[in-house]
C-alpha cells in the first residue's frame, strides 16, 4: 500500500504556546482504518488539527501525496481530505441541503453555482448517514445525533479520498453509532475511502480499526493492530485505570471490560 499522507516528525499547539503534539511520526497507507485514541488531554484533536492543515506544525512536516500540506491552497487540501471535528457549532438558521452543497464548493470553480451533479452528490451523502428526511430542517433545529449526521454527509459529499473525523459517534445512540461505523467501513472496503478516526471507545475501535495509534500526553505511546495495541497493561499504563481484556466472542478483537475502584483485581 502505498503512503497517502505522512506526518514527519512533527510538533505543535497553539499561539506559540509549548507544543501540545511532540515529534509526532505517522504514516497513513492508502486504504487503512485508522484509529486514533489516547486519554482527555493527551492531544487527539490536535493531532487532528495538525494533520488537516487546520494548525501549522512548528516543527516537521505533513506530505499528502508527497506534497507539504501547508503549500497547498485549501480547495486543492480539500479535493482530497475532508475533516469532522468535534465540536461543530453552527450559529446560522442553515437548510441541512445547503450545509451539505457547502462540500461540494472545493469541487466548485470560480464563481461557478452548483449543478445538477452537487445536488445529486449532497442527496447521495444525505441517504449514506440516513439523514435525507432532514434535507429541509434547519440544522440549528436538529438533534444532536441528527446534526452529526448531516456534518457527516458534508464531508461525504465532498468526495475526498481521506476522511477525517473526531469523536463523530460520541451524540449518537448505539444505533447510529454502529450505522455510522459500518457505512464508514464500507466506504473504506469498496470505495477505498481511507479513514483517521479518534474515537474514544476502545471497543468500537477495536471493532473497527485494522491499526490504532494510541497517543499519552502528545506522543505516540504505542501503534499496532488492536490485539497489539489494546493490552491491558498498555491501557492501564496510559488511562491509569484497571480493566480487564477479553475476547469479543463474535469478532474475536479485543474487548475492554472496565473494572470499578474499590475491587480488588487479581491477575494471574
Ligand atoms: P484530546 O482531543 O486528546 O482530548 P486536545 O488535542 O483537545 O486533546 O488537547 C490537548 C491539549 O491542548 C490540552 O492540554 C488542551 O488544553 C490544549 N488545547 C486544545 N485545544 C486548544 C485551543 N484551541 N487553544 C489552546 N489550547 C488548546
Ligand atoms: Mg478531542
Amino acid at each position: 500500500m502505498d503512503v497517502l499522507l505522512k506526518a514527519d516528525n512533527i510538533s505543535g499547539g497553539y499561539n506559540n504556546k509549548e507544543a501540545v503534539i511532540r515529534d509526532v511520526s505517522l504514516e497513513v497507507k492508502r486504504g487503512d482504518f485508522l484509529g486514533i485514541i489516547g486519554p482527555n488531554g493527551s492531544g487527539k484533536s490536535t493531532l487532528l488539527r495538525l494533520m488537516t492543515h487546520v494548525l501549522i506544525p512548528q516543527k516537521g512536516k505533513v506530505t499528502l501525496e508527497g506534497k507539504d500540506i501547508t503549500r497547498m491552497n485549501l480547495k486543492e487540501f480539500s479535493r482530497k481530505a475532508a475533516f469532522v471535528p468535534q465540536e461543530t457549532l453552527i450559529n446560522f438558521s442553515f437548510k441541512v441541503q445547503e450545509i451539505v452543497l457547502m462540500g461540494r464548493i472545493p469541487h466548485l470553480k470560480r464563481l461557478q453555482f452548483e449543478t445538477k451533479k452537487d445536488f445529486l452528490a449532497a442527496e447521495d451523502a444525505l441517504s449514506l448517514t440516513d439523514a435525507l428526511y432532514l434535507k429541509d430542517k434547519e440544522i440549528d433545529r436538529l438533534s444532536s445525533g441528527e446534526r452529526q449526521r448531516v456534518i457527516i454527509a458534508k464531508a461525504l459529499a465532498q468526495e475526498p479520498v481521506l476522511l477525517f473525523l473526531d469523536e463523530p459517534t460520541s451524540h449518537l445512540d448505539i444505533g447510529h453509532q454502529i450505522q455510522i461505523l459500518d457505512l464508514l467501513k464500507k466506504l473504506n472496503q469498496e470505495k477505498k475511502l481511507t479513514i483517521v478516526i479518534v474515537l474514544h471507545d476502545l471497543n468500537l475501535v477495536s471493532e473497527y480499526c485494522d491499526r490504532i495509534v494510541l497517543l499519552n500526553e502528545g506522543r505516540i505511546f504505542c501503534e499496532g493492530t488492536p490485539s497489539e495495541v489494546l493490552t491491558y497493561q498498555n491501557i492501564e499504563a496510559v488511562y491509569k485505570t484497571i480493566v480487564v481484556v477479553n475476547k469479543n466472542p463474535i469478532s474475536f478483537k479485543p474487548y475492554v471490560v472496565l473494572v470499578s475502584g474499590n475491587r480488588v483485581c487479581r491477575r494471574d
